[in-house]
């Protein structure tokens, strides 16, 4: 008999936006003509910039001639990319990169959902809570993240981020291997200053743990001292992974590109002494499983970075941050606690009266149509709380504050 993975089975069903789906479902059917406002899901609404687009007619163009035709690309992604992330994203903050430490990818879920292929399963894994469930669901899947049990998953360490601690998670008390950080913060809005990440990276150096850290919002940063790269922190090179995705950045949830660093100084000893260099075994474990991104995506990809498309997508971000704005001033004005939504697309906000996340997303549903999503969905530290996206157009952003304040 054919055995499955079982460790499937032991994944919590995650029923978190069918669950939601199927609430917004039921509402409508019984009340076809009400005008629902979406602001769970975190997808762009903007359409991709011009020149992004430019980019790809161009590229699909040159599919077409025999001479200009290409097939199978550079395994870690072609060198036009490389060098317009490397000098764009990284010499502009006065950090180097070599584009063998770089890898192209088809978005940053894929990357953090697989790099745990090439980690032990007998890693000791942590995380801040609320979460991406991403991190989780993925150690679940290969068995690292070891039993359900009614404080979490055995194998993992959760750190919470609540208004006691002002969202900033507090190092763990005992040893762990893999780290996941995602700042700015899904689902919170909320981020690390230069100095808490400091202490972070120091921690990861001191006891030889490796930080899977998640910038996919760091083009929604306004503020100084808030750091867009890890790499920007002293002796990261030597503890932390870096994903990055122009999903949010450039609208690209539908066109699917990202990339990984992973820095040369990444070496882990194997049993039998021999370091081994953790990008090396990356680019064993995707080129055995992963074809790279399509060559008009990444021709896509590059036309960001010409002066047409950073104006393009810098217009997109603010539009979006202008939202979030709006959406702070007005549901602060109604007296919520509001966290958020100054360096991220997010706005988390503490229910009223101690209503629990769906009882507030049930309200919020029946009474002022709005969709939100439910805190806890994100992690046991997300009851209590709720997530609006700004990611919404700018007439329903203020059509649901409006709604909000007129009901609350
Ligand atoms: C949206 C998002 C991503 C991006 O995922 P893609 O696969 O690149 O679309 C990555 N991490 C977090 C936390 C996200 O919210």
């Amino acid at each position: 008999m054919t055995k499955l993975n079982e460790n499937f089975l032991k994944l919590q069903a995650n029923y978190l936006f069918i669950d939601i789906a199927n609430k917004v479902k039921a509402f409508t059917s019984n009340h076809p003509n009400i005008d629902i406002i979406r602001m769970g899901i975190g997808d762009v609404t903007r359409p991709l910039p011009p020149a992004v687009v430019e980019g790809m007619k161009n590229a699909a163009d040159e599919m077409k001639e025999e001479k200009t035709f290409r097939g199978y690309g550079p395994e870690q992604g072609y060198p036009f990319l490389q060098e317009a992330i490397i000098k764009n994203d990284y010499l502009s903050r006065n950090i180097n990169i070599l584009p063998e430490e770089l890898f192209i990818n088809d978005g940053a879920k894929s990357d953090t959902g697989n790099i745990g292929d090439i980690f032990s399963i007998d890693n000791t894994i942590c995380v801040t809570d609320p979460i991406y469930p991403v991190y989780i669901d993925s150690n679940v899947m290969c068995g690292r993240a070891g039993n359900l049990t009614p404080n979490g998953w055995s194998n993992i360490v959760y750190v919470p981020c609540n208004s006691e601690n002002h969202f900033v998670p507090e190092l763990p008390h005992q040893h762990v291997d893999i780290i996941y950080l995602c700042y700015p913060n899904n689902p919170t809005g909320t981020v690390l200053t230069r100095s808490q990440l400091n202490e972070w990276v120091k921690y990861a150096l001191d006891n030889g743990s490796i930080i899977l850290y998640d910038s996919a919002y760091e083009a929604f940063i306004c503020e100084d001292d808030v750091p867009h790269s890890i790499y920007e922190i002293e002796g990261a090179r030597h503890c932390a992974i870096e994903f990055r995705s122009f999903s949010k950045t450039a609208g690209f949830t539908g066109v699917r590109c990202g990339y990984t660093v992973i820095p040369n100084e990444l070496v882990l000893q194997s049993s039998d002494n021999q370091s081994i260099r953790l990008n090396r075994l990356w680019a064993r474990r995707q080129g055995t499983k992963y074809n790279g991104t399509s060559y008009i995506t990444q021709r896509a990809a590059e036309a960001i970075y010409s002066p047409q498309g950073q104006q393009e997508i810098k217009a997109n971000i603010d539009y979006y941050m202008r939202n979030a704005e709006i959406m702070r001033n007005s549901l602060i004005k109604c007296g919520l606690e509001v966290i958020g939504g100054v360096n991220a697309p997010y706005i988390w906000v503490k229910t009223p009266d101690g209503m629990s996340s769906w009882e507030f997303f049930d309200r919020l549903l029946q009474e002022v149509h709005i969709v939100c999503t439910p805190g806890v969905g994100f992690g046991p530290s997300g009851e209590g709380y709720i997530r609006f996206t700004a990611f919404g157009t700018r007439e329903q952003s203020i059509e649901a504050m409006y709604r909000i304040s007129t009901w609350i």
